[in-house]
């Protein structure tokens, strides 16, 4: 991709078009579908959930500046916070021209079969491994796409976990399901096995369901931040950041938050099941008391390394990625050809927004940055509308004065104006 983005936040909508069109090669429809509202039609959203009354739109943002393997990639993002795209544009300009370099596991999820009524484990989980075979093929037999495609069932493991109600054998298939986030694949794989796996062990399934906590399918980011550009007490701050984080879940909560607010988007703009990322993520963080999903160190030369890891179960079939035209436009716009490399560049924006809201807070606040991009927002909530909304919006960051109140005797000063024109 050629094209310079420089600036492009300066641009005017239809600027902004014009060029992501020149580079990405969407056509004059799909820009058309972009920035039509109605562009999910009220039937397609009547199959997609039930009892359907209409559409709930979110703004998509495109985040600029990343490089993620030598590769320049255009994000779409989808949130109702302002300043994350931005944030993330700003991180990935601040980590040229190297970028970030990110790598993901194969796309393996793991199945679970609760199996209940277990009076010796060790028998049980040897009765299973012997049939392990048997099993793995009865389970394949249920997706020949994702088989012809090199996924499907590779392995089972048999965990025992104590509980107040006795012993379970938790039976845990491990699917590769290629470019699909997978749990409706891994859900009727786990209900196919579980007849025969009480047959053979004489113990009773219960559950049989994904588990969002996808060990087996991590992704991992990192960049390096020059000490030149950030200087080396911001570097210092950050990292004493981190290490407030990484000692604290309080702030651990919001450290984590920060960096769902660049994956979710990703996730959202292309149609994934961003809650299943979040329970992934949270888990995940949790597994040896609850940590950062980032972490911060200096190298030799005293740059700031950033890093991240964390399941991503993300998918470029399956699920809404397909049924909704904006999600396959966020695709076409990313240029991605694999799930792996989806879940590598949401991780790059989890990182991104992370190290900018970590920066932000060091350097000056992070109100200062994000008042100014909400300041519209506010002049909408205290009843202003039309150009009366830029108009309130910078007079009120000009006065240093980003508030409600403001902003409500902003609209009376400026109702009046108009009244008398
Ligand atoms: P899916 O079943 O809709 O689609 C996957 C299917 O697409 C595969 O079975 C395969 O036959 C086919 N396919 C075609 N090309 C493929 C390719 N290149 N790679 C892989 N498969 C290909 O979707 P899914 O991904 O199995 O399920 C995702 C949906 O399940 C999401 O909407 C999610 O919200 C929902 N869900 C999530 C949970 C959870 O996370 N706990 C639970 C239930 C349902």
């Amino acid at each position: 991709m050629k094209t310079d983005f420089s600036g492009f936040h300066k641009l005017g909508l239809n600027e902004r078009l014009a060029i992501l069109k020149k580079a990405t090669g969407l056509s004059t429809r799909e820009v058309n579908d972009l920035v039509n509202s109605g562009s999910l039609d009220i039937e397609i959203a009547d199959i997609m959930i039930e009892n359907v009354i209409g559409v709930m739109h979110t703004p998509m943002g495109i985040a600029v500046n990343f490089r993620v393997n030598g590769r320049d990639y255009l994000i779409p993002m989808c949130t109702e916070e302002p300043s994350v795209v931005a944030a993330a544009s700003h991180a990935a300009k601040l980590a040229l021209p190297s970028g970030f370099k990110a790598e993901s596991d194969d796309p393996v999820m793991i199945g679970q079969i609760q199996l209940v009524g277990v009076r010796d484990f060790e028998k049980v989980k040897d009765i299973i491994m012997s049939k392990r075979d048997y099993i793995l093929k009865a389970a394949n037999n249920k997706d020949s796409v994702m088989l012809t495609l090199g996924g499907g069932a590779k392995d089972i493991e048999v965990r025992k976990v104590e509980t107040e109600r006795g012993v379970m054998a938790i039976v845990h298939v491990l699917v590769d399901v290629r470019d699909a986030m997978g749990a409706n694949s891994v859900n009727t794989i786990c209900e196919t096995l579980s007849p025969y796996l009480e047959e053979i062990t004489g113990a009773r399934a219960r559950l049989r369901i994904i588990s969002n906590l996808a060990v087996y399918r991590k992704a991992r980011a990192t960049a390096v931040w020059r000490k030149e550009d950030l200087g080396e007490d911001v570097i210092e701050g950050i990292l004493d950041a981190y290490h407030f984080a990484l000692n604290d879940p309080f702030r651990c909560a919001t450290n984590n938050k920060g960096v769902m607010n660049g994956i979710d988007a990703v996730l959202v703009a292309t149609g994934n099941d961003f809650r299943a990322a979040e329970a992934g993520a949270h888990a995940y963080a949790a597994l040896n008391g609850y940590k950062p999903l980032t972490k911060y160190e200096k190298d030799k030369k005293g740059n700031l390394v950033g890093s991240i890891e964390l399941p991503l179960a993300v998918g470029l079939v399956g699920g809404a990625t397909k049924t909704n035209p904006i999600a396959r436009i966020s695709l076409k716009i990313l240029g991605v050809k694999s799930s792996k490399e989806l879940a590598e560049i949401a991780a790059c924006t989890g990182l991104a927004n992370n190290f900018a809201a970590l920066r932000a807070m060091i350097k000056e606040g992070i109100q200062k940055g994000h008042m100014k991009l909400h300041a519209k927002n506010i002049a909408i909530m205290a009843g202003a509308a039309g150009n009366n909304v830029y108009e309130i919006a910078s007079r009120m960051i000009q006065e240093s004065n980003i508030s409600v109140s403001r902003a409500m005797e902003l609209v009376k000063i400026y109702r009046r104006a108009g009244r008398k024109r």
